[in-house]
């Protein structure tokens, strides 16, 4: 931003005409540190350059993209008088193009008429100059960026008024307005980038709640507060029940729009808090006052709100959710144990099947245990740490063994083996269901593969839990299964329980029929300790039924169950379904199972679970006397 032009060689008159030139050059350059934005900018300019630097109207124009490519005069200051606003400019090049504007513009190149009561390119707009006192014009494209966007226009009242110098200086002025303009322009990118920023790191990008960072910021101040006034505060944490399956059965643009509309329930109830999303599909609401009284209240309310089915795509989604709740100072007076605690309780109102829960404090350790295996259970299925065992069923009536179930068992590094009931339902809570029955159906294929090569033809039942039969892949892993191993249906044979029938029984009947339309065998698992009508049944495409070990093995000490053991293989063959009895531990129970019909028996007197490896050996030496 110097000026340096050859100064020394002008007379007087074009010396004063260079100062007034330098003087809008260096007042604009001051006004260029001070703007705060464009039009400020330009308003700014044309003032001094009338003010300070004695021209007698100073404008800046845009220039209009239509079709007409219109100017239009967007700053003014000066003798004025209407002339802007009466006279009509275009850039493009047509009679009215031809002023100094339109042609800085068109051209990007200064445009100068010296007199105007002579220049034939004035003759358009001579009239007004004229009235107006102009002498001479100067117009200088206001290039931005690269691009012309306007003009720089400039009347003096003098014709010939624009010597070399002059139009140097003012060219320079020009020049730096642009850059000013840049420069401005830029720092506004930089505050929305800023912004974003912010936005980003505070917020959640999807429902434009706060996140998990601001979420632990407001709790923090919360909890002062409350400390600070002896009040009690509530942390309510919430977790979608099915939001995985619904991501993995509709993908992730359904599930989105789920989230943005249990947000926007979530939303609706003002809690006077905090609502903040802090995971997939976990939110967390901070109840400043609230005590149990209020946080009960509020988690009923909106479980309430969410088990109003979801409507997506002509579906309709369960976005119904569980709340575990911590209250400070009851569970704790740092934020980081409430939300810790609030997250456990929830767990816990997972596992016992509650949709809400308070914390309960014994537990803590438990469950943080539980949440570590968790962890640890997802590398399992990945690492090899699985492994098959299985359990005979024998035809009461022959001896024979009619097949095999697989279970499946966990070696834990440091822990040993565990049974699947310390793991099973720690899985289907987290999401882990799928993948480890898919690891059960290969494996089972692969040891079925092994004993069919060896000459055993013996049918391997793999269990299935509640979210497999929603598992919109499942068919698909089977067929692939069973090509993978060149293996035919009757390899392999599926246990479903009678629970995961009434989860869903239109969706599971559907399931299961497209499961028998591939050939396989289909059991009913845990028979009796689910509400499965006999009308239900009926409809089903099963083969067997499993009545519950809870069943048999009381039915000698026990009456009643005795009679339902009765009732039950009754009504099953009555609809033509085989009867399994799970449990059976002593010989005579199996006796009593086979006065009763029962064709099937599996339990301990048989044989415990075994790994696989070891059936070939076992059935080899098997006979059973009972
Ligand atoms: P389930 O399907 O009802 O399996 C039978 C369970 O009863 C097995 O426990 C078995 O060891 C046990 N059992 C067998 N005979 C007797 C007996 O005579 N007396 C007594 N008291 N118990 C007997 P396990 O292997 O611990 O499995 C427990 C449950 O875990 C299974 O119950 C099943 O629901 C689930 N499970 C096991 N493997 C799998 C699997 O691969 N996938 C799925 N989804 N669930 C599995
Ligand atoms: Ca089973
Ligand atoms: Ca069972």
């Amino acid at each position: 931003m110097t000026a340096t032009a050859g100064v020394a060689a002008c007379d007087a008159s074009e010396l004063q005409r260079v100062h007034r030139a330098l003087r809008t050059l260096s007042a604009s350059n001051r006004a260029l540190l001070r703007a705060e934005d464009e039009d400020a900018l330009f308003h700014e300019f044309c003032r001094i350059a009338v003010e300070e630097g004695g021209y007698r109207l100073a404008w800046v124009t845009r220039a209009e993209h239509d079709e007409a490519k219109t100017v239009r005069p967007i700053a003014c200051a000066g003798v004025n008088e209407g002339y802007l606003e009466s006279i009509q400019v275009t850039w493009a090049d047509t009679l009215l193009g031809q002023g100094p504007t339109g042609t800085a513009i068109r051209t990007g190149k200064p445009s100068v008429i010296q007199n105007i009561q002579t220049d034939p390119r004035e003759a358009p707009w001579r009239a007004a100059s004229v009235a107006r006192g102009y002498g001479s014009l100067l117009s200088m494209p206001l290039r931005v960026e690269g691009v012309v966007i306007g003009a720089i226009s400039i009347a003096a009242p003098e014709p010939d008024a624009f010597g070399a110098d002059e139009f140097a200086l003012l060219g320079e002025t020009a020049e730096d307005l642009a850059f000013g303009i840049e420069t401005l322009r830029m720092r506004a990118r930089h505050r929305a980038a800023e912004e974003t920023i912010h936005r980003m790191a505070w917020f959640d990008s999807l429902t434009g709640l706060p996140n998990r960072v601001q979420l632990d910021e407001r709790l923090h101040a919360a909890l002062d507060e409350a400390k600070g006034a002896n009040r009690p505060l509530a942390v309510l944490y919430l977790q979608i029940g099915s939001f995985r399956e619904i991501t993995e059965a509709l993908g992730y643009r359904e599930s989105d729009l789920l989230l943005q509309e249990i947000a926007r329930r979530l939303g609706s109830f003002d809690a006077g808090g905090t609502l903040a999303r802090v995971g997939d599909d976990a939110f967390v609401i901070v109840l400043a006052r609230g005590d149990s009284e209020a946080a009960r209240g509020l988690a009923q309310r909106i479980l309430a709100s969410l088990a109003v089915p979801v409507e997506l795509s002509g579906l309709l989604l369960d976005a119904r959710a569980s709340i575990g709740i911590t209250l400070y100072p009851g569970h704790g007076d740092d934020p980081e144990a409430l939300l810790r605690r609030a997250a456990v309780a929830n767990f816990q109102a997972r596992q016992t099947g509650q949709r809400h829960a308070f914390y309960a404090g014994g537990l803590d350790s438990e469950c943080t245990r539980r949440l570590a295996l968790m962890g640890e259970l997802r590398r399992a299925i990945e690492g090899e740490e699985l492994r098959l065992f299985c359990q005979p069923k024998v035809e009461i009536s022959s001896g024979l063994v009619s097949g095999v179930e697989a279970l499946v068992r966990w070696e834990h590094p440091r822990l040993g083996m565990i049974d699947p009931g310390g793991f099973i339902a720690l899985a289907e809570s987290a999401g882990l269901i799928t993948p480890l029955t898919y690891w059960v159906l290969g494996a089972a294929l692969r040891q079925s593969y092994a004993w069919h090569s060896a000459g055993l033809a013996v049918p391997l039942a793999v269990n299935l839990s509640p979210h497999d039969l929603r598992d919109p892949q499942l068919l698909d892993r089977v067929r692939g299964a069973l090509a993978t191993w060149g293996a035919q249906p009757d390899w392999i044979a599926f246990e479903i329980t009678e629970g995961a029938l009434m989860d869903d029984p239109g969706g599971a009947r559907s399931r299961l029929a497209q499961l028998k339309d591939l050939g396989v065998e289909l059991f009913i698992d845990d028979f009796g300790t689910g509400y499965s009508s006999l009308a239900y049944l009926q409809k089903l495409p099963i083969d067997s039924i499993k009545i519950d070990q809870s069943f048999v093995g009381s039915m000698a000490s026990d009456e009643d169950s005795a009679v339902i053991v009765r009732s039950t293989i009754e009504m099953a063959h009555n609809l033509g379904l085989r009867v399994v009895a799970e449990g059976v531990e002593t010989h005579a129970i199996a006796d009593q199972l086979a006065r009763l019909g029962c064709e099937a028996a599996q339990g301990y007197c048989i044989s415990r679970p075994m790994p696989v490896a070891q059936y070939a050996e076992w059935t080899a030496g098997f006979s059973w006397a009972h």
